[in-house]
């Protein structure tokens, strides 16, 4: 592999929602700026799977970096969403007491939250919680209304901060994982990857779950990261409206509990438990993780629809320890080495927040800020089919037949989307990168039908064979090898097989040439 050499004045280490909204922070200004992900897409670790939720904010100390990057980053959600195209909606929240005694746990959240600058928070009683939440336990006594509260889709955000990074000029390189940092003269000098060597100013280490490791690599060892696992059901789409906004129990010192909420794309989330595990990578779902789940979300919900649940999956917190908040500011004495580290839940809603505070500390640590006169703020959404009304997509068809191919039944996603989300300038060259661009694949069977199809459209827009088509980068191809070879008298590519198949069987016979 040929080793590329680059210089820059900021390399940020990480993709997630945190090291992507720095990289677009940092793209206002006149700055050489490499972002570096090990992985093969942005947004693929804990960023991809947690509840989605934009907290108001009384959960946290007063003082501390969570509570006061929360309240603002919550603040900030109209307007970086609107500006980047990404889903998001001012549901407010309930914290939601089941029994009497926990409305004194209602009254310290209040509390708390106005001390951290929460607006509007307020207790109220049992009628107006069930005219909010018609489906909430009728055990509800009253609950804790915090209107600033919402929901988004967080890889959305980190793809939509990434891109726009990319187009204000930050290189994005993906499969890039830091494995090494020299540091000279007490500060870091050059950020290695297996392909390339970056020769830089300040790193900024948002590396999520790892980014203990990177701090190593300097010598920090003041903290460490401790994975906490939260598992999760997914529910489909016809039963998303079963609750309108995020339900919270009143939370116990190590979790804000099973919460019960919609998401933004129209579907209902339940979980996250929270277990201490050993093994950062440990991503599994277990019976009795999921039937803690289960458990906690019927106490609030008792008539949920257990049986829609078309889903699991589990997100990792990444606990900072001894200090259990986020840890942000310069490794001891290597003061261009800026951590984003321990960002635990709230760091979805803190992201925007959390660059902000970074772009102030990089300034304090020497670097000039001078703004870009060309910076473009702007990200459009890409368009989505089944939003449209009928007249758009007629026109569109008219000009494109691909936007009249359906690839993804359950989510109705045209061939269309797929090749621009494939082209976009963060390139996507998986399978759940398609799923989380464009929802080919997030619907009720999760990929059964549309996947074979997926495959073949990302072979063909890449010119590679669909053996080297990856699920998530890596060794994760979903085609192990061909069991037949075409026959040598007949000039017919792979593509030209599975569109055949495709017409022939509506699906089912896609993969059977391969
Ligand atoms: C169960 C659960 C529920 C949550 N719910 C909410 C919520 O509702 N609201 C909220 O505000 N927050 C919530 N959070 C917190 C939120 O999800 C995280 O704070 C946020 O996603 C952290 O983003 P990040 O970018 O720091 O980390 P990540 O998304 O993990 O990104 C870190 C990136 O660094 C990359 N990386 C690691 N090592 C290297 C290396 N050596 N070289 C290059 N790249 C590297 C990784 O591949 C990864 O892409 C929740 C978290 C969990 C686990």
């Amino acid at each position: 592999m040929q080793l590329e050499m680059m210089s820059a004045d900021v390399v940020v280490i990480g993709a997630g929602v945190v090291g992507s909204a720095i990289a677009r922070e940092l793209s206002r200004f006149q700055l050489n700026v490499v972002l570096l992900e090990r992985q093969a897409d942005v947004a693929c670790g804990t960023t991809k799977a947690n509840t989605a939720l934009v907290h108001a904010g009384y959960d946290a100390d007063p003082g501390s970096w969570k509570a006061k990057l929360n309240v603002m980053g919550c603040a900030m959600y109209p307007r970086i969403t609107a500006e980047l195209g990404v889903a998001y909606r001012n549901t407010g929240s309930l914290v939601v007491a089941l029994e009497k005694d926990q409305v004194e746990g209602l009254r310290f959240l209040r509390d708390r939250g106005i001390r951290n600058g929460v607006p509007g928070l307020e207790i109220i009683p049992h009628g107006k919680v069930v005219d909010l939440e018609p489906n909430i336990s009728p055990a509800a006594v009253g609950a804790l209304w915090a209107p600033s509260a919402g929901i988004t889709n967080p890889w959305e955000l980190a793809i939509a901060c990434a891109e726009n990074a990319a187009v204000n000029g930050v290189r994005v390189l993906l499969s890039s994982p830091v494995i090494g940092i020299d540091v000279e003269n007490g500060r870091a000098s050059v950020v290695k990857c297996p392909n390339c060597l970056v020769h830089t100013r300040f790193v900024v280490n948002a590396a999520g779950i790892d980014a203990d490791e990177m701090s190593h690599m300097v010598g920090q060892t003041d903290y460490t990261i401790s994975p906490r696992k939260g598992e999760y059901y997914l529910y489909d789409k016809r039963v998303g409206g079963y609750v309108r906004r995020p339900l919270f129990p009143v939370p116990t010192p190590f979790s804000k509990g099973i919460v019960v909420a919609p998401t933004v794309d129209g579907n209902m989330l339940a979980g996250p438990n929270s277990q201490q595990v050993d093994d950062k990578h440990d991503r599994a779902t277990t019976a009795a993780g999921l039937a803690e789940v289960l458990s906690g979300a019927l106490k609030l919900m008792p008539s949920l629809p257990t049986r829609e649940s078309i889903t699991n999956f589990t997100g990792l917190r990444a606990v900072a320890k001894p200090a259990g908040d986020f840890v942000i500011g310069p490794a001891p004495g290597v003061p261009n080495f800026i951590n984003a580290a321990g960002i635990q839940s709230p760091g979805l809603t803190a992201a925007p927040a959390i660059a902000v505070a970074i772009r102030d500390l990089l300034s304090d640590a020497g670097l000039d800020l001078v703004e870009r006169p060309d910076f473009n703020p702007i990200r459009k959404r890409p368009l989505q089919f089944a939003e449209m009304p009928r007249e758009v997509q007629a026109e569109l068809m008219e000009k494109n037949p691909l936007w009249g191919h359906i690839i993804c039944r359950c989510e109705s996603v045209t061939e269309a989307e797929i090749v621009e989300a494939i082209h976009r300038p963060v390139p996507c060259t998986t399978l759940d990168g398609i799923k989380r661009r464009t929802r080919a694949g997030a619907g009720r069977c999760q990929g059964g039908f549309c996947g074979p199809r997926v495959t073949a459209i990302i072979s063909r827009e890449l010119g590679i064979p669909m053996e080297e088509v990856t699920k998530k980068g890596g060794l994760s191809r979903i085609l192990d090898g061909r069991t037949k070879q075409p026959l040598p008298d007949v000039e017919q590519d792979v593509e030209q097989d599975v569109e055949q198949d495709v017409e022939a069987d509506g699906g089912e016979g896609a993969l059977g040439n391969a």
